[in-house]
């Protein structure tokens, strides 16, 4: 086939002629815009892209109320340290009868102050002295109240559109009064592995068969990522088969597939999105794991069909899917963080492509430190559930311990604080 052996010359190719992670990102970048928006329900937004400016609809506070609980009076109608208290205004109530000066009334925080009123003395400072209060300090004149639109001024910018949600800017969206919100659409993701060898999880193992992992590691990226996962099953490695379910899970927004893109007898995938009249962005990175990784644009829609080792399509899946994702999903921010780590082991490249090495990092005394889990075959998902990082290591570079190197960090654990040192 002229197409096996155009690739085949890539294969061969020394790194030459396979575009870099970045550029394949650039590619897979320019490719994907922003879903459309719907609008949920608060609870719903969290994690998601606001699509629309939150301006505040009044004043916040609406009026002048007690920061605490305590006394209400008029600082200027104050004579001696003496008040007479004329009444009691719980939290939920309003008294619109004014305080006469040398008066107060008990507040509780968050009640409106009074008319006549422009202070509050909290219980703390004061003695109760039969029918009123001695105050035990000084008040100074307009103490304790937080004034109508301290916090927010009517028609102030609140939370811009674009904005990442997280529970502080719900618990905003709830205090102006919202129930529902606008926001970026969830990415849609139909997940297809490939495979004669495979058979689903819940049978066991058997000769020649393998488990397909992958439909369930890459749904739990694509869910993590904020995404929608919608396992499809297997493929036969079978060209009409695969186009057939190719085709089925090109109803979601992106289709990601497994397995049958490298250059085997049986790689029929690339076949199959040209027979589904897609166009190859491209195929093949200067990366390991996951050089066997392709991109294209089937009937509008992205479709990423990346490697059969499980280790290769789930770094892969990092390097590509997830940023396409994020961004289809609204976000601005696509990318981990990396920091810098202090390496515990050596590490060297021998090798003509970056390896992404997967790396278990620790936070010690403030410091980044990482090892290297173990052996890095590209079958070996040991080598990921052993770590939370990805080092690059460029070819021919050769590390000692003690080094420093730049890793991306891919696990939420170390948004939380101190990561607990070693394994699991
Ligand atoms: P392929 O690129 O299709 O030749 O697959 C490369 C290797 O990945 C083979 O050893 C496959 O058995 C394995 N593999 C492919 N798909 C899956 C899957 N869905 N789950 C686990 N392993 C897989
Ligand atoms: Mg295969």
């Amino acid at each position: 086939m002229t197409m096996r052996n155009r690739g085949e010359k890539t294969w061969e190719g020394k790194g030459s002629v396979l575009i870099g992670i970045e550029e394949a990102q650039r590619i897979v970048l320019a490719d994907v815009a922003p879903l459309p928006t719907e609008t949920v329900f608060l609870l719903q937004a969290l994690g998601r892209i606001i699509a629309e400016e939150i301006l505040a609809p009044w004043d916040v506070p609406m009026e002048d109320s007690s920061a605490m609980d305590g006394y209400a009076f008029s600082s200027g109608g104050l004579r001696g340290d003496r008040l007479e208290v004329v009444g009691f205004l719980p939290a939920g109530e309003n008294r619109t009868v004014p305080v006469a000066p040398g008066a107060a009334v008990k507040i509780m925080t968050g009640a409106p102050v009074p008319p006549g009123c422009d202070t509050v003395i909290p219980v703390e400072n004061v003695e109760t002295d039969g029918n009123g209060i001695r105050l035990l300090r000084p008040a100074v004149p307009g103490d304790h109240v937080r004034k109508r639109g301290e916090d927010l001024g009517r028609g102030e910018r609140v939370i811009p559109s674009g904005a990442y949600l997280r529970p502080q800017e719900i618990g905003m969206l709830a205090s102006l009064g919202r129930v529902s919100v606008a926001v970026f659409r969830k990415a849609r993701v139909t997940i297809l592995a490939t495979g004669d060898e495979l058979v689903e999880i819940g049978s066991g193992p058997a000769p020649g068969k393998i488990l397909n992992s992958n439909s369930y590691g890459i749904a739990s990226q694509v869910t993590e990522t904020g995404g929608e996962p919608i396992v499809a099953g297997i493929s036969r490695d079978d060209p009409g088969s695969l186009m057939e379910k190719m085709s089925e899970g090109l109803q979601a927004d992106v289709l990601v597939t497994t397995g049958g893109v490298s250059v085997g007898d049986r790689d029929y995938v690339k076949e199959a999105i040209a027979g589904l009249g897609g166009e190859t962005r491209f195929w093949k990175v200067r990366m390991k794991p996951g050089k066997p990784v392709a991109f294209a644009i089937v009937r509008g829609k992205p479709v990423f069909a990346l490697p059969g080792n499980p280790v290769a399509a789930m770094v892969a899946y990092e390097q590509f899917v997830r940023p396409a994702l994020l961004r289809m999903m609204g976000h601005t921010r696509i990318f981990r963080p990396v920091v810098k780590v202090v390496l515990k082991d050596a590490a060297r490249n021998k090798g003509d492509r970056p390896h992404l090495v997967r790396v278990l990092v620790s936070l010690k005394e403030g410091r980044y430190e990482a090892s290297i889990t173990g052996s890095q075959s590209s079958a070996r998902l040991a080598s990921m559930t052993g770590g939370n990082g990805l080092l690059t290591l460029a070819p021919g570079a050769s590390l000692s311990a003690g080094d420093e190197a730049p890793v991306r960090l891919l696990d939420r654990n170390f948004e939380m604080g101190e990561f607990r040192d070693g394994a699991g």
